[in-house]
């Protein structure tokens, strides 16, 4: 294991998606999600405070709420991904306004990548992601091996 450079990680046939919007976004979400309501039944869904609230209200999936985002939610949903907690995120950000959170924006998109986690930020991904026969069955997403390069740090921190 730790001389390979990337560890697979399998996101299972039942996905745990993260869903967020900013608030500008926020009726899009819930109607998207709404229209998708039955394929989106089959899996575990969360999502940042006020987005998840608004979400379970409108179609009744049970959505479980972290903070909002402005105080943490993202944060806590990027927390999710590294311990391979969340595998699917659908995030409507707003291109046209800046956030009092930006800096836990970017670093949710950041972490998102670096785990290959599958993350829609707008209408076209998401139908594209639903539609995706990787919604039925497993898929493996492969991160960097972070064991290797610790371990070849280390020895380069080494003294003689
Ligand atoms: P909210 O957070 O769902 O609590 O509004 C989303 C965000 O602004 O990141």
């Amino acid at each position: 294991m730790i001389q390979d450079d990337y560890i697979k990680f399998t996101i299972g046939k039942q996905k745990h998606i993260a869903l967020i919007a900013h608030d500008s976004k926020k009726p899009q979400l819930v109607e998207w999600v709404d229209a998708n309501k039955k394929i989106l039944s089959q899996h575990f869904l969360c999502g940042t405070g006020t987005t998840a609230r608004l979400i379970a209200d409108k179609t009744g999936l049970p959505v479980k709420g972290y903070n909002s985002g402005p105080l943490g939610g993202d944060q806590q949903i990027g927390a999710r991904i590294v311990e391979g907690g969340v595998d699917f995120v659908v995030f409507f950000w707003d291109p046209l306004e800046s956030q009092p959170h930006d800096p836990d924006v970017k670093a949710l998109l950041r972490i998102a990548v670096v785990y290959d986690i599958p993350i829609a930020n707008n209408q076209a991904t998401a139908d594209f992601l639903l539609t995706s026969s990787y919604m039925n069955s497993n898929y493996e997403r492969e991160v960097l091996n972070y064991n290797k390069t610790i371990h070849s740090r280390l020895e380069s921190f080494k003294t003689e």
